[in-house]
């Protein structure tokens, strides 16, 4: 089956699965989605380069939905509920946002260690639009 990135260049499979985001090479600033420029106001340079963001790291929050997100986002129909986590990369100083995969909310703790997973989204016709999630992680995070 064909599969598409939800976001073109915003994660990797391989060798495992990782966030790509931008960091600045002066002020080593780090941004997920990937910035065409650097986002620090007091940077002078503005020169981004693609980086991976650590595997894990750890969960900040959470919410399960119980209605279907307005497009974009395409809900399965009839629609369950989804739990939405951040997830905090301390090492890139930065909070990511995506779906809970291979738990539920029940078993989620604040600081717990989360990793990064690809896994498909939805499926149509054309086929599987795959994209980030973010599973409990065995051991402890990154960063
Ligand atoms: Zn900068």
């Amino acid at each position: 089956m064909k599969q598409t990135p939800v976001l073109e260049g915003a994660f990797v499979s391989d060798p495992e699965p990782a966030l790509v985001g931008s960091r600045c090479r002066t002020c080593e600033t780090v941004a997920f989605p990937a910035s065409f420029t650097c986002p620090n106001p007091r940077c002078a340079q503005k020169d981004v380069v693609a980086t991976p963001i650590s595997r894990t790291g750890r969960l900040a929050s959470w919410t399960t939905v119980h209605f279907p997100p307005p497009p974009p986002f395409v809900a399965p129909d009839p629609f369950e509920p989804i739990t939405v986590v951040e997830v905090e990369f301390a090492s890139e100083g930065i909070q990511v946002v995506g779906p809970l995969a291979g738990a539920s909310a029940e078993g989620l703790r604040m600081g717990m260690a989360m990793e990064t997973v690809v896994e498909p989204y939805y499926s149509d016709d054309s086929g599987e639009v795959i994209g980030w999630k973010f599973r409990p992680a065995e051991g402890d995070a990154d960063g």
